[in-house]
């Protein structure tokens, strides 16, 4: 039974939803929902917590999974400058479409591009 109610919970933190004590208890039969949060959290999941008010108006801690996408910028893996900034999923995967400066699979800065030798090899036979 352990089990399977972490799995259930991990998923629904997966889906991006929240998780208080009570709705873990409403939707997964379980009492001891920090428990769980503990296990999962001992996996690596990194499950945060934040304090938020009932309708009457009681504090309960809520669980959630920040999607790590939305927090962290992504970087020019050859120099490490900011490529993206923070932004929406959706709007990333729109950006990362657009970024030019492509290397095999890497999304590299304009700088990088410029001075990656294949890219040069390739630039000179194109002129030729
Ligand atoms: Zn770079």
């Amino acid at each position: 039974m352990k089990e399977s109610q972490e799995t259930q919970i991990l998923s629904w933190l997966q889906g991006g939803n929240t998780l208080t004590p009570l709705e873990a208890l409403d939707r997964f039969n379980t009492l001891r929902l920090g428990g769980r949060i503990w296990d999962l959290r001992e996996k690596g999941y990194d499950i945060k917590t934040r304090m938020v008010k009932t309708r009457s108006g009681k504090e309960v801690a809520e669980y959630y999974l920040p999607a790590p996408s939305l927090e962290k910028p992504i970087f020019c893996p050859r120099c490490t400058r900011e490529l993206i900034p923070s932004l929406s999923e959706e709007k990333r995967d729109s950006e990362v479409d657009a970024w030019p400066f492509r290397l095999n699979n890497e999304m590299v800065c304009e700088e990088c591009f410029e001075d990656d030798p294949v890219e040069l090899e390739y630039r000179r036979a194109d002129a030729a």
